[in-house]
């Protein structure tokens, strides 16, 4: 049951979501030699305005696309929940999913979407993703009673000593991408299911470049980053 610890989990609510948020980064910590896994929330099967595509055959298009991706930036593993998309809810089961690959592959940083982005207008698995991977973060992962068959299952406690929240409004931490990005803007090539028009690459240029802006740096992916607390 025990894994050797990950570097960093990327908590995904759709494919393509992480490496629009940190693809950059993590192509830099996976030539650095640092394991990086990937879990997708939703299969993606409602990501499309082309009414002749079946659910099924995107979720399936889509599957392909993660993997290819992935593998480009180096991830080391992919975990596919395959919960519907748009359909997630913050249920005590999908907390307790998520603590348990948070105990299983025991990541140093974990990294999501911020929940709080556009929060007016906002994606409902990701609002309900960002909050779920914070919860299970802290406290759940360090709380014996709050999920006890996980721990009589053999699974230990775990210290998260930090969360990267992804498209923030406020980031307070920026990461140097420029030698990443060209192969940032391969990985969500491979999202071919996602490209309508060309503003798929111009937006994600734009929003790189803005976050580089006041740093000596070409491009740079902007976080919100949280520093856990160690104990309940
Ligand atoms: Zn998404």
């Amino acid at each position: 049951m025990q894994n050797k610890p990950v570097y960093m989990m990327a908590v995904a609510p759709h494919p393509h979501d992480a490496e629009w948020g940190i693809g950059g980064t993590v192509a830099r910590w996976t030539r650095e030699g640092k394991d990086v896994i990937f879990v997708i929330c939703t299969n993606g099967d409602k990501g499309t305005s082309d009414p002749g595509i079946k659910p099924a055959v995107l979720a399936g298009i889509r599957k392909q696309e993660a993997l290819e991706s992935a593998r480009l930036l180096g991830v080391k593993q992919v975990i596919f929940m395959d919960h519907p998309d748009l359909g997630l809810e913050d249920t005590p089961e999908f907390r307790k999913e998520i603590l348990r690959l948070i105990l299983t592959y025991r990541p140093e940083i974990v990294a999501t979407r911020d929940p709080y982005f556009q929060r007016y207008v906002s994606n409902r698995d990701h609002r309900i993703t960002g909050h779920v991977v914070l919860d299970s973060v802290w406290p759940y992962a360090l709380s014996p009673n709050t999920y006890p068959d996980l721990i009589e299952q053999g699974l230990q406690l775990h210290k998260v000593k930090q969360v990267l929240l992804w498209t923030p409004e406020n980031p307070n931490y920026r990461y140097d991408i420029s030698a990443t990005f060209e192969l940032k803007k391969a990985a969500l090539g491979c999202h071919k299911s996602q490209m309508e028009d060309d503003e798929y690459f111009r937006m994600i240029t734009d929003s790189n470049k803005a976050a580089a802006q006041g740093t000596e740096f070409t491009f740079a992916e902007a976080f919100v980053r949280v520093e856990i607390p160690q104990r309940l």
